[in-house]
This record gives C-alpha cells, structure tokens and sequence, in this order.
C-alpha cells in the first residue's frame, strides 16, 4: 500500500485555539481523511510549538516559572480536546518538549554545524516577539510589526549562531524550477520566486541566555531558535534521531499543509536545513488562506474571534457534532484562497445545505422505501439517468480532491444530491405507488435513489464522517466505516437495501432572533376572515380558510406566528376545479414522501396552466380540511387588492421544496 504522510503547523500554545486554527486542522482532516479513502496507508501528524517566549512567559504569568512544561500539559489537554471535538483524526500528536524531539533538532543542528553551515556573529535588529522573528527594517511599517501594529518590536544586540541560507539560493531556486508543484497554490508559489530572485541572507538559528529551548549540541549556553526548532518536529514524529529505520520509512513527508503567511520558513528555510543535513525535502507544501469573522482578520484582542468548540455545537443545532461547520469550512471556502465566517452565513447554509438538501434526500429515500417496500429495496438492474451522473461526480470528485480543490471535491458530490433530487421530482415515485402494474419501474426509481444517495455519502465521508456513516446505515449500504474505500464509490447495480428509519439527522433551526424577539412585536396582522362556504359563491373568496382570528388591529404576540408552519413549495400539477368559479386544485412538493393536494382560491388570478413549476409559500401545519369532495391539506398565501385578482406569494426558486419561511 502507498504511504502518505501530511503534517500541520504546531501551535503556540498561550492561548486556546480559534476558528481561524482549526480551519487548517478541519481541512487536513479532510485531506487525510480522503487519502484513506483512496486507499493510501496514511500517517497525519498534529501537534503543539512550546519552545516559544511568549510561551514561556505566559507560563511565567500563571506562576508557573519553575513548570512551564506544566503550563503546556495543560494547553496540551485544551488543543487535543478541541482537536477531537472536530473530529480530527491525527496519528500522532507531536509537543517540541518531548525528548524525541530534543533528540532530533541536536542531530540536525550538529549536522547542520559538519557541514560547516552554522558560523557564530553577532545578531543586531528589530525582533518581534509576538512573531518570535526577527524582522528587518523593510519588512517593518511605521516601526511596527504589520502583523502585531500594536507591539513595539525589541531591539535585541546578542550572540547568535547563524545558519548559511545564502548558500542555498541557487538550488532552492532550480527545485522550484524542477517541481512547480512543490508549493500551491500558485500565488504562494509566486511570492517565493520572486524573493529568491532578490537573494537571501543568513539567518539566525540560535538565541543566547535562555534557558527555554533545546541547547546547541556545540555550544550549550545557546538554545535552538524557536524557528529552527519546530521545522524539525516534522522529521522528529517519523523517527529521526530516534529510529533511523522509521524515518526512512516515511520521510520524505507528502505534504505539509500551513497558512500563507510561514511560506517562506516551510519551503525555504526548511528545505535548506534538511540539504545541509544530508536529507531529502518534503515533496509537497500547501498554503492556505486565512479564515475571517465578519469580514475582519480573526483575533482574540479584537474580538474577532470564534470558538471551535461553540462552531462544534452550534446553538442553532446543539445536536448535529461537528460536520456542519466540517462541511461549512471545506465547501464554502475556495481552499488556497481567503475565507469568510458568520453564525448567520454558517446557519444558513446549514439549513439549505443540509436540513433541506441532503438531511431532506435521506428522509425522502427511507421514507418511501418505508412506505412502499416496507423497508426493503430491491436490486433494479442497470442503473438509469443517475448512474451516468454518478459516474461523472466521482470523476471530477477525484481531480478535484487530488488538486487540493476541495471546494469543488465538495461541489461535485452535492450536484449528485441535486440531481437526485431532481430525479425523484421527475420520477414522482407517489403517483407509481397508486398503480400495481408501475411497480418494477417504482423499484428502479427506489433503488436508483438510494444507491445515488449512497454514492453522495462516500464522496462526502472525508467532510462528514459521522453523518455519512449515518446515512449509510440508514440506506442500508453494504459496506460502511473504516472499511469504506474511494472504490465503493462507483455505482452498484446489486444488492437488496434495507433502509432504516430514523429522525430528521438535521432538523431545521429556528433562527434565535425569532425566539428572542422582545419590544414592539412583529408587523403581522391577521384580517378577520370570511367563512367561506363549501359551494364557493361568495365574493372575493378569502385564499385563506377562516381561522378563529382575533379582532382586526390586535397585535399577537412571536409564540403565536411561530405555530404557523410556512414552507416553501413547488406547484407539480394544477387543474381547475369543476363546478368553482375560484379554486384550483394544486398538487404541491413540500419537500416530503408525496405531494400534497391543496384548492387554492386563485382561479381569478391564474390559469392553471401557468402555476406548474412556481415556487410557492404554503402553510404547512393546517389541519385537513374536506372542500367540495376533495381533502385540502395546507393553504397558499397569495395577496389581494379589493376587487384585485390574487397574486401568489412567491419564493425563490433557488430554495428546496419543504425550506421553512420564517
Ligand atoms: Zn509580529
């Protein structure tokens, strides 16, 4: 089996992860995950950074100057329990205060040292301590560090060992040349050619008088440079300078996945470091964007900040685990480049991407298995329409999540959830259910969707783990968990399914602001109806059917509005009634096993002919109602003028039968 081994950066460790952090970890996982799936033998290696000052002396502010390595335990248990709460699925997890790590930068550094590329000077600049580097005047603005414009660099004069990264210009150079692919995307790829062009110089790879570091196996008063030291954890996890046969087992690493900003010590600095010691470099690098709040760089001090934790757990879906803000974080942000976070951007795409769209598809499949075959779907033979689409998702799914496109690896599976959708839209499986003689052809169309929807969650396993092991079971998948591979994606036309029902796996949010409402209540008035007669002769006939409604002008209050159930819904048929001046019969798609047969008082306002296909607003939770022979389940809203025909009320077309308005 092919090895494939990927890293993400280690974390300072003085304060708890946020969103911004965890996007990098969320889309490895995904990365890793995926490898998997394609059947590779993968190592994924997370970890902490805490041979940092600013480590150390947040240690020293929790009075911990005698234990700082106690402090880290504890931020240790705090990043592994966020890591887990997003279900990060990491081999190893590295801390460069473990004597395997120490091990390791002494070997390279001495290393290093043999080869006559380490020379002892005197370092004199601006430092950063935020940044832990040392920063040269034009990489600084108005004097400050552009990334910390709120501390004043240091001016530090001390003796330091410095590393020949000059040396290595002209063979990073003709690496870039000879591997384009080694750093993506490709704009990163662009920044660092055109620093080679204009040279490198020596750097810095010891600090003198600390005491929080590694020592320099040559000169022990010094410690390793923070920098130094944690390029090194990716060689450290696999065995160098502990278990040479493990090492050259997995090295070189695949892939080093990290943010955009630490290109340059990952793909220039680093490489030079492994040459001097006489190893090979990682074959490939990624650097992603940044994740945004709101439009604003995330950070704690400025409030911008989102817990993890909190993203795992949402308070619109306390329940649902972390896959919402996985699927959120992979498949609304174009990976390489920036991205955005809101809660009300995450929960809207939770509701239209998974309470209406795939959460939907999956209660639709096993409920009408349900209802038809009592749970049991039987093989149909060749598959039809949705094979081919099938067959093409896989396809551009794979390109994609081999390019690191995982946005579009996303994209690809849910234009398979779309056209199921569509598909069973079309094949209207509820009016084949009322003929004996249309049951093969109702098997095909069941079978079809369930295996469709069982190809969606395989694609989408790396993003959502749970939930597609979830939707697996329930559709009744021969092969699920970790046996699962990239090869079960290809369409299957065998095999009897026995579904397996279950509640909504995401039920839709009420947004909290319609709880929450407080001070003057919502504009919603409610006109006193006119009974209407069952004959329909009355004028200007209500589309609403009477209500007991409170007097004209009173206001209601929010917990009334929210018992009425307003989803949107697609006109599938329409057909005027016979002996009625005003109502057509509607067939509606709310989104649920059947359509449902709503009269509508739209006569005067509508050929029926013009109402197939528009997305209409209905409210749901009416009781039945009998009307001129025919059983109305639900009622439209639509508005009139006096002496006005009525105008439908319409939605979007965009929005899945059965979205809830509200
Ligand atoms: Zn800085």
């Amino acid at each position: 089996m092919s090895r494939y081994y990927l890293t993400t950066a280690i974390d300072y460790v003085n304060s708890r992860p946020h969103l911004g952090t965890a996007y990098e970890k969320v889309t490895a996982d995904v990365i890793a995950r995926y490898k998997r799936l394609a059947g590779f033998d993968v190592h994924f290696l997370m970890g902490n950074d805490e041979h940092s000052q600013n480590v150390y002396k947040k240690a020293v502010e929790e009075g911990l100057h005698n234990n700082p390595v106690g402090y880290c335990d504890r931020m240790e248990a705090e990043f592994t329990a966020v890591w887990k709460a997003l279900h990060c699925s990491y081999d190893d997890f590295i801390r460069t205060t473990q004597p395997r790590h120490k091990a390791a930068v002494q070997k390279l550094a001495q290393a290093a040292h043999d080869a006559g590329d380490i020379y002892e000077g005197v370092y004199e600049g601006w430092y950063c301590v935020s940044c832990e580097a040392f920063k040269p005047d034009k990489d600084l603005v108005d004097g400050k560090c552009p990334v910390h414009p709120t501390l004043t660099p240091e001016w530090i004069r001390e003796k330091n060992y410095f590393f020949r990264l000059s040396k290595y210009r002209d063979r990073l150079m003709k690496h870039f040349e000879a591997q384009p692919s080694f750093l993506e995307p490709e704009i990163r790829r662009n920044e660092i050619l055109r620093l080679l062009d204009a040279g490198l110089e020596d750097i810095s790879m010891s600090r003198a008088g600390q005491s929080w570091g590694v020592p320099l196996p040559f000169d022990p008063d010094s410690v390793v440079y923070v920098w130094f030291d944690a390029l090194i954890n990716y060689a450290t996890a696999v065995g160098y300078g502990t278990d040479e046969a493990r090492f050259a087992t997995w090295w070189p690493a695949d892939l080093h996945i990290i943010g955009k900003d630490i290109t340059r010590f990952h793909t220039v600095v680093w490489p030079a470091m492994l040459w001097s010691a006489g190893i090979e470099v990682p074959r490939q690098v990624f650097g992603h964007g940044w994740l945004h709040y709101g439009g604003q760089r995330m950070s704690k001090s400025l409030g911008t900040s989102v817990d993890p934790m909190e993203a795992a757990a949402p308070k619109f879906a306390p329940d649902a685990g972390p896959d919402p803000i996985r699927l959120y974080l992979t498949k609304e942000i174009t990976y390489g480049s920036d991205g955005d976070f809101t809660w009300e951007r995450f929960e809207e795409r939770y509701n239209v991407d998974l309470a209406n769209n795939l959460g939907n598809l999956v209660s639709r499949v096993v409920s009408m298995a349900d209802k038809y075959r009592g749970g049991r779907i039987a093989a149909a033979g060749d598959g039809g329409r949705l094979a081919g689409v099938a067959g093409e998702a896989l396809a551009r799914y794979r390109r994609s999540m081999d390019a690191f496109a995982l946005h579009d690896g996303v994209a690809a599976a849910y234009g398979l959830v779309d056209a199921t959708n569509g598909f069973i839209a079309d094949s209207a499986p509820w009016k084949l259910a009322k003929d004996p003689a249309n049951a093969a052809r109702l098997d095909a169309v069941l079978f079809e969707a369930a295996e469709a929807v069982r190809v969606a969650a395989v694609l989408l396993q790396p993003v959502m783990p749970s939930s597609c092991a979830e939707i697996l079971r329930r559709i009744g998948a021969p092969v699920t968990g970790d046996a699962l591979r990239l090869d079960h994606a290809a369409w299957q036309s065998a095999g009897e399914r026995a579904t397996i029902p279950g509640p909504p796996m995401w039920p839709r949010s009420v947004p909290p602001g319609d709880l929450q409402l407080a001070g003057p209540a919502p504009e919603v008035k409610i006109q006193p109806a006119k009974e209407k007669s069952v004959d329909d002769k009355s004028p200007a006939a209500p589309v609403a059917e009477a209500a007991p409604a409170p007097p004209a002008g009173e206001r209601i209050g929010i917990e009334d509005f929210l018992k009425v159930e307003l989803k949107v819904a697609k006109v599938r048929e329409a057909s005027a009634m016979p002996k009625s001046k005003k109502l057509i019969r509607l067939l509606v798609d709310v989104g649920e096993p059947e359509p449902r047969t709503i009269l509508a008082g739209i006569a005067e306002g509508y050929q029926p002919e013009q109402l197939v296909g528009k997305t209409i607003v209905i409210v749901a939770n009416l009781k039945p109602r009998p009307m001129m022979g025919t059983e109305s389940n639900g009622m439209v809203l639509a508005a009139s003028g006096p002496g006005q025909p009525p105008i439908l009320v319409a939605a979007d077309d965009s929005l899945p039968p059965g979205t809830r308005v509200g």
